[in-house]
């Protein structure tokens, strides 16, 4: 069985699953609600509407990432990707480095680009889809075909020119997607600190102030650039 079809199964079902249970969790009538450990930070409680909202996009941007899947595996196919499966081929030192800084590189990437989006005449209309409402655990992957292009691209050109542990994509997969359904949830922990890991509260008031709040893992871009808003505050 080829693995990255698997991979792909799992993203599509992961990102399909994942809103459900973090509604499911974090919803205003659990256990953790009623402690007062989380609270609601975008400005009104769920509507249905708001729960479909960006279902339309959220599909095109997972048919498309699994088109870019479907093409990874052809290049791979054709001997082209430098992505390998055997972690110690260059060294652990290569490969504990080479995790640090893909995600490192990817999320000043996104910052860049998220910064672009909202900054370029050109390019706004195409984000505007994905600010259409508040956030929205549904609408985390809503992006205009595009910008979810965009988004994926550098992971397969990285595939390409840089050898890359195979781990790496695994890894990459589950917390980018956990991470993003996480930031729009509308919901987070009372407290959290946003100075490293970026929190939904940080997000929320993204889509509440788009001038500010670009990143997407990391708090460091923000804060350099001077673009943090909010930051923790409860
Ligand atoms: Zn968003
Ligand atoms: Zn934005």
């Amino acid at each position: 069985m080829n693995l990255t079809s698997v991979l792909s199964d799992i993203v599509l079902a992961a990102l399909v699953a994942s809103p459900f249970i973090l509604i499911f969790v974090l919803g205003e009538k659990n256990m953790l609600a009623r402690a007062g450990r989380i609270e609601r930070v975008r400005q009104s409680k769920y509507t249905t509407k708001d729960l479909l909202f960006g279902s339309r996009y959220t599909a095109s941007t997972v048919f498309i990432w699994f088109l870019f899947d479907r093409l990874d595996s052809i290049f791979t196919q054709q001997g082209w990707s430098l992505v390998y499966r055997d972690n110690t081929q260059h060294g652990w030192i290569y490969f504990t480095l080479s995790f640090l800084l893909f995600f490192l590189v990817y999320d000043l990437w996104t910052f860049s680009f998220h910064f672009s989006l909202h900054h370029f005449k050109c390019l706004r209309k195409f984000h505007s889809v994905h600010h259409q409402n508040e956030t929205s655990p549904m609408g985390a992957f809503a992006f205009h075909p595009v910008e979810a292009v965009l988004f994926r691209l550098p992971i397969t050109l990285a595939k390409l020119f840089v050898p890359l542990p195979y781990s790496v994509f695994v890894w990459f997969y589950i917390i980018v997607i956990a991470h993003t359904v996480y930031i729009h949830m509308g919901y987070d922990f009372k407290g959290l600190s946003t100075k490293f890991i970026l929190t939904s509260r940080f997000h929320s008031l993204h889509h509440r102030n788009p001038h500010h709040n670009f990143g997407l893992f990391f708090g460091i871009w923000d804060t350099f650039f001077g673009t943090a808003t909010g930051v923790n505050k409860k």
